[in-house]
């Protein structure tokens, strides 16, 4: 799909800050620093529209952002930081619950993993916390450029099992460095959402 606009909409703190329009959303998720605003602005062509490293303690947010006034990217709170309090931890959840337990325009669900380790505790939750919900799961193997291209299959092998990923899902190796894989999430994406 070639991206024309691509803008925030709303940081989102609670539900009643959801965008009310229908129009089509796919979520983005994953561990924090696992290169999840990398894989937005990667796919929609811009530097920096998603803030790429955000910190840990800041004001968790549902970021919404507008696609061609055609489909939302919804970036979701990383987890997986060593050093968040039980407090933070507590709101975190309960923010994922009411997002994706009750979220109708919702179609599917990117999942971001590090390609190059085995996914973590954190990461099988997440999928399993999203499947639990019926949602399909996209899992975006990224990082691909710092893996040597003999190793690719093994380290896909390994997510897939790690993860238990059901066969509707699809796992896709991607680079926000070379833009591989590109191709096929956006394929996968528009199908997702039907436009
Ligand atoms: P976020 O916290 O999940 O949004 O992570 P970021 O997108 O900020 O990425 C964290 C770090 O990983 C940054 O230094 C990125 O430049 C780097 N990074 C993200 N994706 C890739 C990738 O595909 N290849 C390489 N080599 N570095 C990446």
């Amino acid at each position: 799909m070639k991206v024309n606009q691509a803008d925030i909409v709303i940081s989102a703190a609670s539900k009643k800050q959801y965008p009310k329009d229908l129009i089509p959303e796919i979520a983005l998720a994953g561990r924090s620093n696992v290169g999840k605003s990398s894989f937005i602005n990667k796919m929609i062509l811009r530097k920096n529209l998603a803030r790429t490293s955000s910190k840990p303690g800041k004001t968790q947010t549902l970021n919404f952002y507008i696609i061609n006034d055609k489909f939302h990217f919804v970036d979701v709170p990383g987890y997986g930081y060593a050093k968040v309090s039980k407090k933070e931890r507590a709101k975190w959840g309960e923010m994922m619950e009411e997002y994706f337990s009750e979220r109708e325009q919702l179609r599917a669900t990117a999942l971001v993993i590090d390609i190059r380790h085995k996914p973590t505790e954190d990461d099988c939750m997440m999928y399993d916390f999203l499947k639990h919900f019926e949602l399909p799961v996209m899992v975006i193997a990224t990082k691909l450029d710092k893996i040597k291209k003999g190793q690719r299959k093994k380290q896909l092998q390994l997510i897939s099992s790690t993860l238990q990923m059901e066969e509707e899902d699809l796992l896709i190796p991607f680079s926000a460095e070379t833009g591989e894989g590109k191709d096929l999430a956006w394929r996968k994406m528009l199908e997702y959402l039907n436009i």
